[in-house]
């Protein structure tokens, strides 16, 4: 429970205001209702003509009674004053018609009340969304090597909607029924207070018996939900590698693989729902029971000689008594529902909470351009495994060079240049730019630096303008179309039916190798970075293309300090300087001649090439 407040605490407070009109408008339907009911008294009254006595009017100032006295007696009197001067049945239908415009105005303030929690309903599951999707992206990109996308994406869909739906719903629940309960149940003192103390000595078996049935439910949803975490990893993967999957034709394997985790999901959502589907039953059974036992308890008592009160009276009881049971009955729902949206609230919140380690300086350095170097300095770095994958890296990168990693695959390569965006921090040693330890830098002004081109070039669902616009706030047409040209994809992009307007599709699909690589070069053009990091990024091309792309990059290194990693030697032969690494190691540096003339590894590396 303490869980529980902890939620509302932190989602609801901002939509206070529409908690405020909740209250008070289960507070007025609850009266209403109250009211309307005790219509039914004189009603039964006037129709088995069951009360003989005579009133006299009490003034409302007289001490010698009871305000329950007064006002039971003068409201007897003012129905037996106008069955006398109306008429029976007039009576009954001025009754009738008060009865109607109770409830009319009951259902109304009802509707309310529910209608003020959509808001804040709705409101809750947007934040939770949104304070997701803004601490996914604000993660490093170490945290989403362990977490698998698709658990990911089944937090922010279906746990964000059982959190919604088991406690926000709860939250309308938990408003309006202590509010109905507590007038109910003061209308049962006020009518009875005999009869009531005995009621409330049944109700504790009551909840005993529904506790026991309650339990265990949060536990068993929490295997449900990582269930479906596993269900939709599955379904993100299938998604990733169809092309794969259906070269190797491994539908069946697929179908089977699915078929294990679906039918598990099932199994352990049925149990989670037969202990959920006992609830309503088992609480209408045992409210009837109450109902009995009461009816026995009071029918006993009204039989008897020293009844408290009337049978009309009591059937008034009866109608309350009746009308305070569902919400007792949606009380045991909550108790029901809140243990599943916990379980979800606990997943959410492993994101939420991750601790981002690669958070900005307290105090970061100011960054004024990118003026003399980049350093490496005794870097050494492991993965969260601990495995050493770069060890004693030392060199320098001057402004304005072209600077070229190689070595074969698995040497490093791409670990090493994710440490100059900080995409992952050293594990010892230091990164420099102008000789700043770049973690004493804001992140958001570091990257501002640095432009990238990587193998697999990374495009959305969206318009080619778009696409290489992105990370430019407010470029225009003719700034596009210019970096377009300088990375030769303006004549391709000019020969679609809808230019720059076009949709690439998810990903860039419908678009070849080469053409998207050219838009995510002509991106990085006009976002025009005085670094610039290459990751293989003619690798993938037949050659025409890469002659394409090779000829835009360049125009695009002309003037920038460039840092490539690269498959094919001859991309790199002029570079100022060439990096060789092994195994996390750098074995060989020096120009391309020199590496050469000093015949080891990379000459080895090179004339596998030639080859
Ligand atoms: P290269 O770019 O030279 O091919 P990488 O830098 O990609 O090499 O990888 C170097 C080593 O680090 C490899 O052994 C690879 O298995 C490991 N590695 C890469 N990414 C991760 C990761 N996210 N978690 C753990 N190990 C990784």
């Amino acid at each position: 429970m303490k869980e529980f407040w902890k939620i509302l605490v932190k989602y609801v407070r901002p939509y206070g205001k529409y908690l405020s009109w909740s209250v008070l408008l289960n507070m007025l339907s609850a009266i209403f209702n109250v009211f309307s009911f005790s219509l039914v008294i004189p009603m039964l009254q006037i129709l088995f003509k069951i009360n003989e006595a005579v009133y006299t009017y009490i003034p409302w100032g007289d001490d010698a009674f009871s305000f329950k006295e007064k006002l039971v007696n003068n409201a007897y009197y003012s129905v037996t004053q106008l069955v006398e001067s109306a008429g029976p049945s007039a009576t009954l239908l001025i009754l009738c018609v008060a009865l109607s415009v109770m409830t009319l105005l009951k259902t109304a303030c009802y509707f309310g009340s529910s209608a003020v929690m959509i808001p804040i309903r709705t409101g809750v599951l947007r934040d939770m969304r949104m304070q997701l999707y803004k601490k996914i992206l604000s993660l490093p990109l170490g945290f989403f090597s362990q977490e698998r996308r698709g658990d990911i994406i089944a937090r922010m869909t279906g746990d964000v909607s059982e959190v919604e739906s088991s406690i926000m719903s709860s939250l309308d629940m938990l408003i309006k029924n202590p509010i109905l309960i507590t007038f109910y149940f003061a209308t049962l003192l006020f009518i009875s207070w005999q009869l009531t103390l005995f009621t409330i000595a049944v109700v504790p078996v009551m909840a005993w018996i529904m506790g026991v049935i309650g339990k265990q439910l949060k536990r068993k949803s929490l295997q449900v939900q990582e269930m479906w975490s596993d269900t939709m990893s599955q379904v993100e993967e299938t998604l990733g590698g169809l092309r794969v999957i259906k070269a190797f034709v491994a539908e069946k394997k697929m179908t089977g693989r699915f078929a294990d985790t679906t039918d598990s999901l099932r199994s352990k959502s049925a149990k989670v729902a037969i202990r959920q589907a006992l609830a309503h039953p088992m609480s209408e059974f045992l409210g009837t029971v109450l109902i009995a036992i009461v009816l026995w308890f009071g029918g006993t008592l009204i039989l008897g000689d020293k009844a408290p009160i009337d049978a009309s009276t009591f059937i008034f009881y009866m109608v309350i008594l009746y009308s305070i049971l569902n919400p007792l009955k949606d009380f045991s729902k909550a108790t029901y529902a809140i243990p599943k949206g916990l379980a979800s609230m606990e997943r959410i919140d492993k994101i939420l909470d991750a601790e981002n380690p690669i958070a900005d300086h307290p105090t970061p350095k100011e960054l004024d351009g990118f003026k003399s170097d980049i350093t490496f300095e005794g870097v050494n770095f492991s993965y969260e495994d601990g495995k050493k994958i770069l060890q004693d890296i030392n060199f320098t990168i001057e402004k304005g060079k072209t600077f070229a990693i190689v070595g074969e695959s698995g040497a490093g390569k791409s670990t090493l240049v994710d440490l100059i965006p900080r995409f992952y921090d050293v594990t010892s040693g230091a990164v420099k730019i102008d000789g700043t330890d770049i973690r004493e830098l804001r992140t958001a002004d570091l990257r501002g630096l640095i432009g990238y081109v990587n193998q697999e070039p990374i495009l959305f669902n969206d318009t080619i303008f778009n696409n290489i616009a992105f990370g430019v706030k407010g470029a225009t047409m003719e700034q596009v179309i210019e970096a377009a040209k300088i990375a030769n994809a303006h004549e391709f992009i000019m020969e679609k039916e809808e230019g720059y307007n076009t949709n690439i599709g998810d990903r860039g699909t419908k678009l070849s190798g080469g053409q998207r690589q050219r838009l995510s070069i002509a991106r990085a053009v006009l976002k025009n970075p005085p670094i610039l990091i290459l990751d293989e990024a003619t690798a993938s091309l037949d050659t025409e293309s890469e002659r394409l792309v090779q000829e835009a990059l360049d125009r695009l290194m002309s003037s920038r300090t460039t840092i490539a990693i690269a498959h094919r030697l001859s991309t790199i032969k002029n570079s100022d300087e060439i990096l060789v690494m092994k195994e996390g190691h750098i074995v060989e540096r020096g120009r391309h001649d020199q590496l050469i003339a000093q015949n080891g590894y990379y000459k080895k590396l090179n004339d596998m090439q030639s080859l």
